[in-house]
């Protein structure tokens, strides 16, 4: 297993997890770009949303479906962001699909 995401959800690379259930995990960006920098990560390995299964895609919307209903709890109450980066000009690092949850601060819009 070669991926850092799925050491992760294994338990085997240590995380700061916010957040579980069957079906994903929420955990503290190692490398923060935001005051409020968590990763959001379905269980199940794919690296890009048209890999994704029916099941997985319906579980995908279920779980941005639970960042709304745990805004509160994780201090996103003032507003998010939410970032899927897929591909190299997106500058995807990990190829395991994740969803980057920034909030904090009024946050800018440059690309
Ligand atoms: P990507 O660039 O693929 O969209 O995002 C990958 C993210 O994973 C980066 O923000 C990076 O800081 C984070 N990351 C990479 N390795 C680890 C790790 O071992 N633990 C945690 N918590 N985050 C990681
Ligand atoms: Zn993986």
């Amino acid at each position: 297993m070669e991926c850092v995401f799925c050491k992760i959800i294994e338990g085997i690379i240590p995380s700061e997890k916010v957040y579980e259930d069957e079906n994903c995990v929420i955990i503290k960006d190692i490398e923060p770009i935001a005051p409020i920098h968590y990763l959001m990560i379905p269980k199940k390995h794919y690296a890009y949303l048209e890999e994704a299964s029916v099941s997985e895609a319906m579980e995908l919307s279920f779980m941005l479906n639970k960042i709304g209903q745990l805004k509160d709890e994780l201090g996103l109450g003032n507003g998010y962001r939410l970032i899927i980066n897929q591909g190299d000009d997106a500058g995807q690092t990990v190829k395991h699909l994740h969803i980057h949850i920034l909030a904090g601060k009024k946050l800018n819009w440059e690309v």
